[in-house]
């Protein structure tokens, strides 16, 4: 396996640019533009995704709208395996399953085309991210999985914002792992 030190940890960590205030103030935003434009940050992450995924038997990846995709989508191709995208609600074209969770103030939503995992007996889904804050979004995506008829394995994040434990929740549901912790 294609484990990552701390001297790689940290590498990768100061290839993701922080901005304050952004969207809103008080939020310090994690930049992963950066950490893609940089071809050896890129490639030391998905080099190591690929070695800690390739022999447990992932039928699908997950992605997380929008930049659940570009990482779930990546590693799908190095691993030959399916890629499914996991969007907002009114952005997917076919028939949808949703699923609601709290915001601070109100409800967002996450869907999935209905025969999203159709293709195999028993799928076997690695759900992925970039940022895990307080889990909502991801918990909600873990149980479209399984309203889909899914079996979720892990849930992976490159970077988990430790302090909010966002991934408590999760962690009831299935195994979750987070390449950076901050
Ligand atoms: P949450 O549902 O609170 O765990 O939020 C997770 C989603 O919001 C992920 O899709 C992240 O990309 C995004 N997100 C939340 N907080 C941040 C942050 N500080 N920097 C970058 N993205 C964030």
């Amino acid at each position: 396996m294609h484990l990552l030190n701390e001297n790689d940890k940290t590498f990768l960590l100061h290839s993701i640019r922080e901005i304050e205030d952004f969207p809103k103030p008080g939020i310090k935003f994690k930049d992963i533009t950066t950490l893609l434009g940089d071809t050896n940050a890129f490639n030391l992450l998905m080099d190591h995704l690929a070695s800690r995924y390739e022999n447990q038997k992932i039928d699908y990846i997950a992605g997380i709208e929008s930049r659940g995709f570009i990482f779930g989508a990546a590693l799908a191709a190095r691993l030959r395996t399916r890629f499914v995208p996991i969007r907002k609600p009114g952005k997917l074209p076919y028939t949808t399953i949703s699923e609601k969770y709290s915001l601070e103030y109100g409800v967002d939503e996450v869907s999935i085309h209905i025969d999203a995992f159709s293709g195999v007996a028993h799928p076997r889904v690695l759900l992925i991210d970039d940022l895990i804050a307080t889990g909502g979004t991801a918990t909600a995506a873990v149980k479209l999985i399984t309203k889909a008829g899914a079996t979720c394995v892990e849930a992976c994040f490159v970077m988990n914002l430790t302090f909010l434990q966002g991934d408590l929740d999760i962690k009831k549901m299935t195994s979750v792992y987070s390449v950076l912790e901050v």
